[in-house]
C-alpha cells in the first residue's frame, strides 16, 4: 500500500502570514495578552495548537455579549484580526478598548472589499456571490455599510434592484462553478454588469490541480476543519471524482473499512490545512501500513 501527499496541499499565503503574525506576538516575553477575533483558522488541530501557546479566541461580535468570554481585551492586549477579516465596526470598537490591534486582513481579501466600496460610491449595486454568515461576506458587507447584497441562491436575487448598474464578485473561496451559474443568473435580472471575478488565485488553482491528484489513488483523505468552505468545496470535488473520499480532521476519525482492498492512499487539504498537519497523517498511515494494517487492526497511537 503506498501513501501520496499532494504536492500542491499546504496551507495558502494569507493564512500562512496571520499565523506567522500571531506567533510571532505568543513569543513576547511580557504580560500582553494576545487575542484573535473569530477562529484563527478553519481548522481545529491548528486552533488547539495556538491556544496551547496561550491565544485566546474571541466571538465575533464579542461586544454585544460579554457572558461568553472569561477575559477580554483591555489596554494590555493585542488583538489580531483573521484573514477573512472585519468590517469596520469590530476595528471602532477595539479602538474604543484601547487594545493593540493588529490587521492580519489577507491582502487578497483587502482588495475585494475595497472595489466593493469603492463601487458602491461610483454609483453600482454590488452583488457579492458567496456564503450567508460567512465572515468574510460579513467583512465585505460591512465594508459597504452593509449595501452590498449577498448572493448565496436564486432567491438572493430578488434583493437586487432591477435595471440598475451592477457590480457582480465573488467571495475568495467559492467554486468557479457558483460564481458562473450566479452571474447568468443576476445578468437576467439587473441592467449593465460589470464582472470581477475575485475568487482567490490559489483557491482556483487547487481546484484546477486537484482532479488530477484524486485520480491517482484508490481512497482519497481531504484533510480539514469541519467549518472550512475550502475544505467541504474540495471534499465534494474529490467525491465527484472518487466515491472512496473522505473528509477527516485527524487520524483517529480514519476507518480501517475504508482502505480494504485497496493499493494507494492520497492525503489532500484546503487552503486552511497545515502542512504538519498532512504529515502526521502520513507517517502514520506509513507506520500502520508496516504493522500489516488495513488487514489487520492496529492500535490507534498519534
Ligand atoms: S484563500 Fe486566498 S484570499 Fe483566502 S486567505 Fe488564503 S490567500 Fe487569502
Amino acid at each position: 500500500m503506498k501513501v501520496i501527499l499532494d504536492p500542491k496541499a499546504g496551507i495558502c499565503g494569507g493564512v500562512r502570514r496571520t499565523i506567522q503574525l500571531v506567533e510571532k506576538e505568543l513569543s513576547r516575553e511580557d504580560d500582553q495578552e494576545v487575542f484573535v477575533v473569530g477562529d484563527i483558522i478553519h481548522n481545529e488541530r491548528e486552533i488547539e495548537r495556538l491556544e496551547q501557546d496561550g491565544l485566546k479566541t474571541l466571538i465575533p461580535g464579542f461586544l454585544d455579549d460579554l457572558t461568553n468570554h472569561d477575559s477580554i481585551p483591555n489596554g494590555k492586549s493585542t488583538v489580531l484580526i483573521r484573514a477573512h477579516g472585519e468590517p469596520p465596526r469590530t476595528f471602532k470598537e477595539l479602538d474604543l478598548l484601547g487594545v493593540d490591534v493588529i490587521d492580519g486582513t489577507c491582502p487578497v481579501v483587502t482588495r475585494s472589499q475595497d472595489l466593493a466600496r469603492e463601487h458602491l460610491l461610483k454609483g453600482y449595486q454590488v452583488a457579492v456571490v458567496g456564503k450567508h454568515g460567512h465572515p468574510e461576506m460579513i467583512g465585505i458587507l460591512g465594508h459597504t455599510d452593509n449595501k452590498a447584497v449577498c448572493i448565496q441562491s436564486e432567491e438572493d436575487i430578488a434583493k437586487l434592484q432591477p435595471d440598475t448598474l451592477t457590480l457582480i464578485m465573488a467571495q475568495t473561496t467559492i467554486g468557479s462553478g457558483m460564481f458562473a451559474q450566479m452571474v447568468e443568473k443576476i445578468k437576467e435580472h439587473v441592467g449593465k454588469i460589470e464582472i470581477r471575478n475575485t475568487i482567490c488565485r490559489f483557491v482556483l488553482n487547487r481546484n484546477i490541480k486537484l482532479p488530477n491528484f484524486t485520480s491517482e489513488a484508490d481512497v482519497i483523505l481531504v484533510v480539514g476543519g469541519k467549518k472550512s468552505s475550502n475544505t467541504n468545496m474540495l471534499y465534494r470535488t474529490c467525491l465527484a471524482i472518487n466515491p472512496r473520499s473522505y473528509h477527516v480532521v485527524s487520524p483517529n476519525e480514519i476507518e480501517r473499512e475504508w482502505f480494504i482492498g485497496s493499493n494507494s492512499i492520497g492525503i489532500t487539504g484546503s487552503a486552511s490545512t497545515p502542512i504538519w498537519l498532512l504529515h502526521e497523517f502520513e507517517e502514520t498511515l506509513n507506520r500502520w501500513i508496516k504493522a500489516g494494517w488495513p488487514e489487520n487492526a492496529v492500535e490507534f497511537d498519534v
